[in-house]
């Protein structure tokens, strides 16, 4: 963005420099050692020293829990700012854990920090945001079409000065980590209230009997370490009545809350991966070539590139609207523009690496460039955080009724 116009962008200039030379110092020189380190064993679970050294230093460098404004543990940044250092470091699978800005962590410290009671947020705010722990948010149950979260079954039950938890949860990202100490679980405390009024969010120690992490999951052979997607069982979990998060039936309410910043930060990060898959083919389509030409000599190599900053464009444009309607009008009020970005962002942004992954041959499909993880990472989010047929549905509905 150019900072002439955009006098916000030229009050987080000097961060976006520090953190542009950050990435380039740190992160994309280790970041096949980051993201392919330990992927044998259960030591891949464990975090790896390289990764502790580069929190460390990024901690030091005042580059740390950039998304959060609630205190002053963070930068302070509007959701409109942090939309440009997101991208940033989203041009890099492995450089948000770096700035303690990975997903689910950086969703469930915005609950804890909105939501939480003075102990709640002593015992796992603090450390969160200090990144000495990880956590996971556990909705999705393999039994149940969880893009309905009514359906969910988990049952949380009220036994004296306790609640007990049980049911069956996959797809909980952050869970496999050795690091992962707490849960956050919705699930149902009375099935009989109204049908949004059923849920509650509850905190759950990892540590707690009855919590059994059963399995890593994969994306398309991709497992994540160091935090992985598990599926766990809570088998009778007791905790005290205390970790309730803000009351029995305002589970929906905490997830809407949730939910909205943390589609936008998987949006502005998918932006910078599309920046760098534009970037990566332009050099490989560059240096190639075959038939006696370069790449970037062929009509159909250009038109891919072409198309791609058209999309990347739109990509960016419907992100930074959502950001700063959320900065104006709260998540609520932005869920219009939310659900534009979370549907439109992934797909354009699969779009263009599928094109760079085609430009690559190959190696683009390899191990060897980030192309096809990071094509994976776009193919979950049309999934993750609800499909996009759910928020296209929630779209005509307010569209609909807007014209009625
Ligand atoms: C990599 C990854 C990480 C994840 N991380 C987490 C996590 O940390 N915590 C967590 O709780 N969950 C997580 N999830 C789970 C994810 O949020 C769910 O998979 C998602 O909400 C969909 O639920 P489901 O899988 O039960 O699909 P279902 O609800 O069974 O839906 C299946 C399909 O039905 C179709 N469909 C559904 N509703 C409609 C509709 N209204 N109109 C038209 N078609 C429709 C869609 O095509 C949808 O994909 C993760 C998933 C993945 C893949």
């Amino acid at each position: 963005m150019n900072a002439m116009f955009d006098p916000v962008a030229d009050r987080i200039a000097a961060l976006k420099d520090r953190l542009e030379a950050f990435m380039a110092e740190h992160v994309y020189p280790n970041e096949r050692a980051l993201l392919s380190e330990r992927q044998e064993g259960v030591a891949r679970w464990e975090p790896s020293p390289l990764l502790e050294e580069l929190k460390g230093r990024a901690r030091g460098e005042g580059l740390w829990n950039l998304f959060y404004n609630h205190g002053p543990e963070g930068q302070g940044l509007s959701n409109y700012e942090y939309t440009h250092l997101c991208e940033l470091l989203g041009r890099s699978l492995a450089a948000p854990e770096v700035f303690n800005c990975n997903a689910p962590d950086v969703g469930n410290m915005e609950i804890l920090a909105q939501y939480g009671t003075d102990e709640q947020k002593r015992c796992w705010l603090a450390p969160l945001l200090a990144g000495e722990i990880r956590s996971c948010f556990a909705m999705t149950e393999p039994a149940v079409a969880s893009s309905d979260a009514t359906n969910i079954e988990t049952e949380i039950r009220r036994d004296g000065d306790d609640y007990v938890v049980t049911g069956r949860k996959w797809w909980i990202t952050g869970a496999m980590s050795s690091r992962c100490k707490v849960a956050i679980v919705m699930g149902k405390s009375d099935p009989s209230a109204a049908r949004h009024k059923q849920q509650s969010m509850i905190l759950v120690p990892m540590d707690t009997p009855g919590v059994k992490v059963e399995r890593p999951l994969s994306v398309y052979g991709y497992e994540h370490p160091p935090l992985g997607h598990a599926e766990i069982v809570f088998d009778g979990a007791r905790v005290p009545a205390a970790n309730m998060l803000l009351g029995e039936g305002r589970g929906f309410e905490i997830a809407q809350g949730r939910l909205g910043p943390g589609r936008i930060h998987h949006c502005m990060r998918f932006i910078g991966l599309g920046e760098r898959a534009i970037e990566t083919m332009c050099r490989r389509a560059t240096d190639r070539k075959a038939f006696g030409s370069t790449l970037a000599e062929m009509g159909g190599v250009r038109q891919a590139i072409g198309q791609s900053r058209c999309e990347i464009e739109q990509a960016r444009l419907v992100t930074l609207k959502a950001a700063w309607t959320m900065d104006r009008a709260g998540a609520k009020a932005a869920r219009n523009e939310i659900a534009v970005a979370k549907i439109v962002v992934p797909t354009l942004v699969g779009a263009i690496i599928d094109r760079a992954i085609q430009v690559h041959g190959g190696a683009g499909l390899s191990q060897d460039v980030f192309l096809a993880e990071a094509f994976a990472e776009t193919r979950f989010l049309r999934i993750g955080d609800g499909p996009d047929e759910v928020h296209r549905e929630a779209l005509a509905r307010a569209e609909l009724a807007r014209h009625a």
